[in-house]
């Protein structure tokens, strides 16, 4: 099947949902079993990793019609969903990681990724060294015999670095280490994880599948060498999505892919225009040629989505509020993945640990919404009118 064709499909079982063309919502704690023999049934089953009725948290058929429409998408052997990217982050270093182990982090990384690996992770014995993004296969060198875990993101949703997985996943793997992969930026349409190397791939399904700023809600993808210590790190943690939350992103990855087409188009425009502007030091999106992680993307990404980045000339403070305050399709906001435009400040020099962030201009982060692009262009072409008399 086609990745278009995959995407309407996947998940749906006319007989598990009654010909209607959507799953059913199901809400559910309790599971009522009819004898006693039924019960020690469903949980030899389940011990078998099947999908018996046990109770609410251990999975319904909406769950079910979820996870397996991500994996056919992501390319894995099966998914396991949490309430949110972050934590479905959290449960996929969990599942790999004990005390005693060294990770090894791209240093462009969610942001949150880091106060993870700094924080809980650094108390429970876990100790991280965070790498930079271009490392390829030198991440040999950085390598420890006690290195369990390569954590990967390309690129990175604020600085947009490319990594070259493959090389990173051939060392990793000789090394017995494996490879965690942060895919939302390229969401399972524009990158096969599995086929680069990575073990588990993590979407936080909050930005493009589900698509409508209206609900949170990760994933996480598994080899099937890796499934059951991620199935088992999500049932020992009480990981689960929500039923309503589940249809929504159900709903929203049917019509992921022209979505997407159209948001890539639109950034691809807008990117383009901006590179022209006279107040812009440079673009940073990996789909352009002149972009360091350019050859990278081509060889390795189906396609680019609509969130990148641009530097301004060093300005004041008060010519970049002059250029946000005033947008009207632009939203200012965290998140993205959404049906709309949005653009926030970044920071990644706050952040940096392995190599310094040497941008010198303000750095903004844009999400290219589905708006006709000819608005957006117009919306940031009054924002540059008034940076420029705010100067
Ligand atoms: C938003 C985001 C997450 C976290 O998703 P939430 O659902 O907001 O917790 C993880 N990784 C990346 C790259 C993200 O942009």
């Amino acid at each position: 099947m086609k990745e278009d064709t995959k995407l309407i499909h996947a998940g749906r079982s006319m007989q598990r949902q009654h010909q209607i063309v959507n799953p059913p919502v199901y809400h559910a704690s309790t599971v009522l079993f009819p004898t006693m023999d039924s019960i020690d049934e469903a949980q030899a089953a389940r011990a078998r990793d099947e999908r018996p009725m046990v109770y609410g948290l251990s999975g319904t058929p909406t769950t079910w019609a979820l996870e397996d429409a991500v994996c056919a998408a992501e390319g894995g052997h099966r998914a396991a969903l949490f309430p949110s990217g972050l934590a479905a982050i959290m449960g996929a270093l969990l599942a790999c990681l004990k005390s005693g182990d060294h990770m090894l982090v791209a240093d462009n990384v969610y942001a949150p990724t880091r106060n993870l690996a700094n924080g809980l992770l650094k108390t429970f014995g876990v100790e991280t060294t965070y790498y930079d993004p271009a490392v390829g296969a030198g991440i040999g060198e950085l390598m420890r015999p006690n290195t369990t875990v390569v954590v990967v993101e390309a690129p990175g949703s604020l600085t947009f670095e490319m990594q070259d997985i493959p090389a990173i996943a051939e060392v990793a793997h000789r090394r017995g280490a494996l490879v965690v992969m942060d895919n939302t930026w390229a969401s399972p349409m524009f990158f096969k994880p599995f086929e680069k190397g990575v073990d588990l791939s993590i979407q936080a399904a909050t930005k493009y599948m589900s698509g409508h700023s209206d609900v949170l809600l990760g994933t996480v993808t598994a080899t099937r060498e890796v499934w059951p210590r991620l199935r088992d790190a999500q049932r020992q943690l009480g990981q689960n999505a929500a039923p309503d939350d589940c249809f929504l992103v159900l709903r929203g990855m049917r019509t992921m892919s022209v979505r997407l087409k159209r948001h890539q188009e639109n950034a691809f425009r807008l990117a383009e225009w901006l590179m022209a502007r006279p107040e812009v030091a440079r673009v940073l999106h990996p789909a352009m040629p002149h972009d360091p992680g350019y050859a990278i993307w081509k060889r390795d990404f189906l396609g680019a989505s609509g969130l990148f980045a641009f530097e301004l000339k060093a300005a004041p403070r008060k010519a970049v509020a002059a250029l946000l305050d005033g947008l009207e399709l632009f939203g200012m906001g965290y998140s993205w993945g959404g049906f709309e435009s949005l653009i926030v400040p970044a920071h990644p020099e706050k952040l940096r640990t392995a190599v310094p962030w040497t941008g010198q201009g303000p750095l903004l982060r844009v999400h290219s919404g589905l708006e006709d692009v000819a608005d957006q262009i117009a919306d940031l072409a009054a924002g540059f009118d008034r940076f420029n008399a705010a100067l």
